[in-house]
């Protein structure tokens, strides 16, 4: 048995051999169409990682570490089918659900981007005032705008929080330092960081 495509690789009609019916490419003719179009694809979703990055830290949530990890694994993932799909069309293998997983994760760090974005936005909600203490800060080189305050949390069951600031306040405060944690509900319920002061 060969894993040979049983679908057109543009269209996705069932074929046996050489024209499509569906759409009168021939096998040859929809792997250029179709490789056309995962370049397309995959720069737009190159394109909204770029816009990520800084649509994430206009209204920065308080979990932004974590949801920067979770859009990583999207990232690195949808990288990862892209090229699978792009060898598996190449060696005329069926790409159906492939295609489809792959342009389902086009979009998404688009859509977290503009939720992150319209959380903080459109939020109408009063901030919280949180005291706390700054035991240390941290940066990651070679990421736009990574300055965090490690601060003692107000939350139960958790020892730190770990603060978005800009690049102002985090030259500003040090450890041991006390610090007032202005957090706003956010309109999606993602909390994020309103504000940052001196007690
Ligand atoms: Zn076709």
């Amino acid at each position: 048995m060969t894993s040979h495509a049983l679908h057109c690789v543009e269209c996705g009609a069932e074929h046996s051999s050489g024209q499509c019916v569906s759409c009168g490419l021939t096998v040859a003719a929809a792997e250029i169409v179709f490789r056309r179009r995962l370049v397309r694809r995959t720069a737009w979703f190159l394109a909204g990682a770029i816009v990520f990055v800084p649509a994430s830290q206009v209204y920065p949530p308080l979990e932004l570490d974590r949801i920067w990890i979770f859009a990583g694994g999207i990232f690195f993932a949808t990288l990862a089918i892209a090229f699978w799909l792009d060898g598996r069309a190449r060696r005329r293998q069926d790409v159906e659900v492939l295609k489809r997983v792959y342009f389902g994760l086009v979009p998404v760090l688009w859509v977290l981007a503009a939720l992150l974005y319209t959380n903080g936005r459109f939020d109408s909600s009063q901030a919280d005032i949180h005291p706390a203490d700054v035991v240390g800060t941290f940066s990651m080189p070679g990421l736009p705008g990574s300055y965090r305050l490690i601060v003692t949390s107000w939350r139960q069951g958790r020892m730190w929080e770990r603060v978005p600031v800009d690049q102002v306040d985090f030259d500003r405060f040090r450890a041991g330092d006390g610090v007032v944690v202005l957090v706003r509900e956010g309109l999606a319920g993602i909390p994020w960081v309103y504000d940052v002061h001196r007690p």
